[in-house]
């Protein structure tokens, strides 16, 4: 049998796009070619019947958007669905409905040439933004746009594809996304669009492999061509050869094994062979995540990362719409907690100011941030006490280099008590403030540290990105990020025994923490709680149930006596050969 490294790296039928959503496929393609719109700039006469068209045109627009939003909700919940919502309020914008009509009576031009005119205005705006997600927004409003145009070119919309085919195409729209699953799509390639593109949102949502930004392959696959799509590693492979058709039909096998075996552990305790109880969260970065949480047996939710409410958003919430979204989902998890964490704005993730920072990752991130902006934070944290009634919310600190951020946050959060005391409201009064360790200066102080807040999380992902210098994105240092590194598990030992000397709960929800090959080491590091991706929580349940605590607190002292990374590894490896543990880590 091959490997994954034979088959990938000289394959010329190979096309590298991004990851968007999981899993493999092999099958058809459907080449979708959607149609160009032409817009002339032509003179017209009745002015008054093209104002009349354009409106006809916007109404049958809302009609077909009005039935996506249904048929979405449906699909994928009211809170994805609120893309389409939001495209249907631009319908609606009586701002830009004005500009336009007006323009079609004092410039005498065709309404087409006028609408796409006036919206691609707009478009270019948002395209010369720096972020991605601004960029993905600007083709949203595209969508809109042909959409106007199509209607007044009274043009048929193409909605009905082959079933269970791969679509293939330039770029899709939201809209088309959702149209498509109806004819049991199985999978999506797009030359556009990025992880925030709402196609790979949608795809995710929906459970069907997607790879996005492939540049070309809408140029270089043809209409029933076979693919294979790698959603896992974000790879396609097109007229694939014999062989590599049997790997991948033999990686779907061990997957959907994998998956049978992956069900008689949903909802079992996470327990090792000599009787550890090991409590499993689960990460939510959207809301819509919220029913796989559910059925994924994890206890609660160890980390919500609220700042994709505002990537989803791309705007703030207000007060009460952040009360609404915590209270749902405290309340879906009642009786486990869930952890919200305070907005980790800055670094690569949602951005609050227009300057660019030289150094972004060591600039106005998380706490550093929220304290600038005290409206803003303080906004959050009287949401986050509203919705604390049930008493099952800790709030979490991002972000934290020192210990005067911390009384600064706590003595806020005494503030908003008080005002919502005053305004006679009910909440937690006794809700735990934690924070995130993942600063190196927070890993070194953490006896201090301790005393201050009612818990930790330990926060991998930056902890290493710090403490090795290396930036968390950058391929070119990316040897030097290593979760292995005595560094690395040298100051995660160091942070749970200072927790644990202070009697506070230590927690660790990086992404280490769902690497199946890590797990033995975390628990005999202390760990008796991680916060991992909902889809993980089996693959984690089944490797601590196959582990004895008294081993793993061996295999951890013999990795803390190590010097270099790799022989950290050797000794895991060698754990989980000695132990007959089936690895799943290269497994998919
Ligand atoms: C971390 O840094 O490990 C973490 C969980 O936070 P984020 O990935 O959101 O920065
Ligand atoms: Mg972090």
């Amino acid at each position: 049998m091959k490997t994954f490294k034979q088959i990938y790296d000289h394959a010329e039928n190979k096309i590298t796009g991004i990851a968007a959503a999981p899993g493999i496929v092999i099958g058809p393609v459907y080449l979708y070619t959607r149609e160009k719109l032409e817009v002339i700039n032509e003179e017209i006469s009745n002015c008054r019947e093209a104002v009349k068209n354009f409106r006809d045109a916007l109404l049958k627009a809302k009609k077909e958007l009005s039935k996506v939003f249904e048929l979405a909700k449906e699909k994928m919940g009211g809170e994805r669905a609120a893309i389409f919502e939001a495209q249907l309020m631009i319908l609606d914008d009586p701002i830009l409905i004005e500009t336009i009509e007006n323009r079609i009576y004092s410039e005498k031009r065709l309404p087409e040439y006028i609408v796409d005119d006036e919206i691609s205005k707009y478009q270019k705006m948002m395209m010369s933004a720096h972020e991605s997600y601004m960029k993905e927004r600007a083709h949203d409003i595209g969508d809109i746009k042909n959409r106007i145009v199509r209607n007044l070119q009274k043009k048929r919309w193409q909605s009905k594809i082959k079933k269970e085919a791969i679509v293939i195409s330039e770029s899709l729209s939201p809209a088309d996304t959702v149209l498509f699953s109806r004819n049991d799509v199985k999978g999506f390639v797009t030359d556009h669009g990025g992880l925030t593109s709402h196609a790979a949102i949608i795809s995710r949502s929906l459970n069907i492999p997607a790879v996005v930004g492939t540049h070309n392959a809408s140029h270089l696959i043809h209409d029933g061509d076979i693919v294979i799509i790698d959603g896992f590693h974000g790879y396609i492979l097109y007229n694939p050869d014999e062989k590599q058709i049997s790997f991948f039909e033999s990686k779907l096998e061990k997957l959907k094994a994998l998956q049978r075996e992956l069900e008689e552990y949903k909802g079992k305790p996470a327990i090792t062979t000599d009787g550890k109880e090991i409590h499993l969260s689960a990460n939510v970065d959207v809301s819509g995540e919220i029913d796989i949480v559910i059925t994924s047996g994890a206890k609660g939710i160890g980390l919500y990362r609220t700042e994709q409410v505002l990537e989803e958003l791309s705007e703030f919430p207000t007060e009460e719409e952040q009360a609404k979204i915590y209270r749902n989902l405290s309340s879906r998890v009642y009786p486990n907690n869930i952890v919200i964490r305070a907005f980790d704005i800055g670094g690569d993730k949602f951005k609050y100011y227009d300057f660019q920072e030289p150094n972004p990752f060591l600039g106005l991130r998380g706490i550093r941030l929220l304290l600038e902006n005290k409206t803003l934070f303080k906004n959050q944290i009287r949401a986050v006490l509203q919705a604390s009634e049930n008493k099952n919310i800790h709030f979490m600190i991002p972000m934290v280099s020192t210990i005067l951020e911390i009384r600064e946050t706590k003595k806020m959060i005494e503030e908003c008590k008080k005002e919502l005391k005053k305004e006679g409201k009910n909440f937690d009064r006794n809700m735990k403030v934690g924070m995130m360790v993942e600063v190196p200066s927070a890993a070194v102080m953490a006896e201090l540290f301790a005393k201050e807040v009612d818990f930790f999380s330990i926060g991998t992902n930056d902890l290493i990105q710090y403490l090795m210098a290396v930036d968390r994105g950058n391929d070119l240092v990316s040897d030097l990020y290593q979760q292995f590194s005595p560094a690395v598990i040298r100051t995660i030992s160091y942070i749970v025994r200072e927790a644990k000397k202070a009697k506070k709960e230590v927690s660790l929800c990086g992404e280490m923490a769902a690497d199946t090959l890590a797990i033995p080491l975390l628990i005999g590091l202390g760990l008796e709680s991680l916060s991992i991706s909902p889809s993980t929580i089996a693959y984690a349940t089944r490797i601590i149930r196959s582990i004895s605590y008294k081993k793993a607190k061996k295999l951890a002292a013999d990795c803390l006596s190590c010097s270099v990374e790799k022989d950290v590894i050797d000794r895991i490896e060698k754990f989980f050969e000695e132990n007959s543990i089936t690895r799943t880590r290269n497994l998919i």
